[in-house]
């Protein structure tokens, strides 16, 4: 891909769009824009295959929105696994596996088709995202790092960005100021979609991301998941941990991380994965991880909160992990960003907007976004806080502990119950009723595992004298319980919306 372009000759060019970042947003909105006739410029500061340990599971809802913009052969010759459902894994060791639900409406057929996801390499699939993109008419690709928006002197609109393009012949060296090249490109709408990491973002009014804790990334090489084609979540007394596989021979196992990080360096890593890990792990993985530690590269992630926001600025818009993130433990973040793309590609058409100078317009456009989004967006994003919070609980946090066995066994109550939060989990459904109603569902089941004397194991069997006479005291239990239930969802909930 690094052969694709390598800047330009001439230090100033119209476009109708410019995006900054070809990662999953940039390049599938590239292809969109470029598809609906915009001529648009895509600028990535680094072209070759994305080596990251991000982004590999793509949910239903996300692979559903692919293909709506038509984008589906991205996940092909890639080497992609499908997904469907989860497999979780109790901190006693007990496990459920949950599909994701029927495609509606149900086909007449015995075996009815359900809603599936990907999971793949990162790099991957973004290099062919970006291929398609490159490849779309009236598309323009250029490898450079924009590093200021250009604004309008008397208004302080965005009318552009510069950036630069490397001229030293060193491929790996960090470029000096005198190996750099500048360019300036003009255009009506700027696209801020630098991820995570974005540069940008705090210009154009959005607030800083809150980290809630790290992951820990490897390879585990030739082993078999208990449940096949499912991601994989395991519940331990640290934290949780996710695998899926990426490839025919390749396992993603990240492991996230709460407070401070062990050193990789001086090899406190590799201890804390031996003592707090390697004992919560099935046994069909235990041989590939111990191999792992001693031969992969770990690799270390944040995972960020980051409430989406309105982009007041004229002649730029945020969008990706440079608007809005969450927890990735529910692997949502690709899901939202391809609905907004989804969504976009009708707001942003030439039909609806004809002239993106047009600044009223522009405002309705970015308003009309901000509204849509917070259907998928928010219950995604809430979602996401509310499952890390129960499934990362402290253990001396008997509230959260009563709602981490309550969620858990929820799951094994069967598919009428499951359809609902997997589907929600999946990005298919998009109602936060929904979400309400399971999450309230799963604090009720923890209620009652607290008044029947079961909310330390499932699988005690107290009398019923003994639930009696401990009532009173678990009433209280209860009623501490709802409360602290309510204050992990209503306010994520409310600062989604009110966001
Ligand atoms: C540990 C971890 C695991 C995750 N796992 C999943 C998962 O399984 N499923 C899921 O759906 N989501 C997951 N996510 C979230 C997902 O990776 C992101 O939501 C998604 O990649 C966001 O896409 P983006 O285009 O906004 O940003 P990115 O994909 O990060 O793309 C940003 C692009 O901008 C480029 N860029 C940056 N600065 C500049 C600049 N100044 N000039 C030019 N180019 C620039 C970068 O090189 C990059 O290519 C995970 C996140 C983390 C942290």
């Amino acid at each position: 891909m690094s052969s694709l372009s390598h800047g330009h000759s001439t230090v100033s060019r119209d476009y109708d769009v410019i995006i900054v970042g070809a990662g999953v947003l940039g390049a599938a909105l590239g292809a969109t824009l470029g598809r609906q006739g915009r001529r648009t410029l895509v600028l990535e500061r680094d072209l070759r295959v994305p080596d990251r340990i991000v982004g590999e599971l793509l949910q239903p809802g996300g692979y559903r929105a692919l293909q709506a913009l038509g984008l589906q052969e991205c996940t092909e010759d890639i080497d992609a696994i499908p997904c469907y459902g989860y497999h979780i894994q109790s901190a006693t060791k007990q496990t459920v596996a949950i599909q994701y639900p029927v495609v509606e409406p149900a086909s007449m057929a015995e075996k009815k088709p359900r809603y599936q996801g990907r999971s793949f390499h990162h790099g991957r699939f973004v290099d062919k995202l970006r291929q398609a993109c490159h490849h779309t008419p009236n598309v323009t690709m250029v490898e450079a790092t924009v590093n200021k928006l250009l604004r309008c002197p008397v208004t302080q609109r965005v009318i552009g960005i510069q950036c630069y393009s490397k001229i030293a012949t060193d491929e790996t060296a960090q470029p000096s100021e005198q190996d750099r090249q500048y360019y300036q490109y003009y255009a009506p709408l700027t696209i801020i979609a630098d991820g995570c990491f974005s540069k940008f973002r705090r210009e154009c009014g959005a607030s800083m991301p809150q980290n809630v804790s790290h992951f820990c990334g490897f390879i585990l090489r030739d082993c078999t998941l208990p449940t096949p084609h499912h991601g994989h979540v395991l519940l331990t007394p640290s934290a949780p941990i996710l695998m899926y596989q990426i490839g025919t021979h390749e396992t993603r196992i990240l492991v996230d991380i709460p407070g401070k990080l062990p050193s990789i360096g001086n090899g406190d890593m590799k201890k804390y994965l031996l003592k707090h890990i390697a004992p919560h792990l099935p046994s069909s993985v235990t041989t590939s991880f111990h191999k792992a530690l001693e031969t992969e590269r770990f690799r270390v992630m944040p995972n960020s909160r980051l409430p989406g926001h309105l982009t007041q600025e004229d002649g730029v818009l945020v969008l990706g992990d440079a608007l809005n993130m969450r927890h990735p433990l529910t692997g949502a973040g690709m899901t939202v960003a391809l609905n907004d793309v989804l969504l976009l590609r009708s707001l942003l058409s030439p039909a609806a907007i004809p002239d993106l100078w047009d600044d009223m317009a522009m405002r309705q456009c970015k308003l009309a976004l901000h509204t849509g989004r917070k259907s998928y967006a928010c219950v995604l994003n809430v979602l996401a806080h509310g499952i890390y919070t129960i499934f990362a609980a402290d253990p001396q946090d008997p509230q959260m502990k009563v709602m981490q066995l309550g969620c858990f066994n929820y799951f094994r109550l069967g598919e009428q119950w499951v359809d609902g939060p997997v589907g929600l989990l999946g990005g298919i459904y998009h109602s936060q009723w929904l979400l309400l109603g399971h999450f309230y569902s799963v604090a009720m089941y923890g209620l009652w595992l607290i008044l029947s004397g079961r909310a330390a194991s499932i699988d005690a069997r107290p009398s019923f004298v003994a639930c009696l006479l401990a009532l009173p005291m678990n009433l209280v239990r209860c009623a501490i319980t709802l409360w602290a239930a309510s204050w992990l969802l209503l306010p994520a909930m409310l600062a989604e919306f009110l966001a």
